[in-house]
């Protein structure tokens, strides 16, 4: 009998004992439900009169290189930055922000190639907390014509919220986001007090509304916070293969 529940004993606990299988990347991508397609009018995007300009058009001299904030090389010509694929990276703003609405446009290039997540990918850091892809990522994507998962999609907050329709214009063509940020608040010992919201229009129409956020953003894994005061705003050198894309037009507005 001893012998008997030894054996089961030991059965239990190797059972029991099984590592977790890994977290792979495909955990946290979903396919379903798909944002409508709207088709967007024409959008604003003249600066109002108490913006912060952060690029002009003319210098990158709000911004600088995320991983040593040495002075950032993405290349500037008729009025619009555009990825360096020569290096560099990530960029990010000189300044911080705590809760901000935030303008940006962004274009794919028009001869554009790749599939998927290599189509046109970049994205809007809303807090830029370290180096790398560290913050929470508004993703940017040529979504007009190219299925991947819907929460990483452009409009997306990637890997959390779903865009609530798809009003991507085809590549070529200039795209608007507006946003409004309101970030988190940690208690002294790092938890969260009051989590992340983000409103965003996708060319004028609305894909997040006031959505919470779980975290930062991760590729593998759930997301998580961190605690962080204010934070610069990055925008992301995806590394794609395909031409690179550009902004241009962005300015800020401090929310006291
Ligand atoms: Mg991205």
């Amino acid at each position: 009998m001893r012998i008997l529940t030894l054996a089961l004993l030991a059965t239990t606990t190797a059972l029991y004992a099984q590592a977790p299988a890994a977290p792979k990347h495909q955990d946290t991508e979903v396919y379903e439900p798909v944002p409508p397609i709207v088709t967007p009018g024409a959008t604003p995007f003249a600066p109002p009169s108490d913006a912060i300009v952060l690029f002009d058009g003319k210098s990158l001299d709000q911004w600088v290189t995320t991983k040593d904030k040495s002075p950032a090389t993405w290349v500037v010509a008729d009025g619009i930055m555009t990825v360096n694929k020569n290096g560099g990276g990530n960029i990010e703003t000189k300044r911080s922000f705590k809760n901000y609405q935030l303008h940006v446009e962004w274009r794919v290039p028009t001869n554009i190639t790749g599939s998927d997540q290599a189509r046109g990918n970049s994205g809007v850091f809303l807090a830029s907390t370290g180096i790398g892809d560290a913050g929470y990522e508004l993703q940017v994507l040529d979504s007009y014509n190219n299925k991947t998962y819907v929460n990483g999609q452009a409009g997306s907050i990637y890997k959390q919220g779903i865009p609530l329709a798809n009003p991507n214009r085809k590549p070529g063509e200039w795209q608007t986001y507006d946003i409004v940020w309101t970030a988190p608040i940690f208690n002294e010992d790092g938890s969260v007090k009051t989590p992340a919201y983000a409103t965003v229009l996708f060319n004028g129409i609305i894909v997040q509304n006031h959505f919470e956020l779980k975290g930062e953003t991760l590729y593998i894994g759930q997301p998580v916070y961190k605690k962080y005061d204010t934070a610069p705003i990055k925008l992301q050198a995806h590394g794609d293969k395909s031409e690179p894309i550009s902004f241009r037009n962005i300015w800020i507005r401090d929310l006291k």
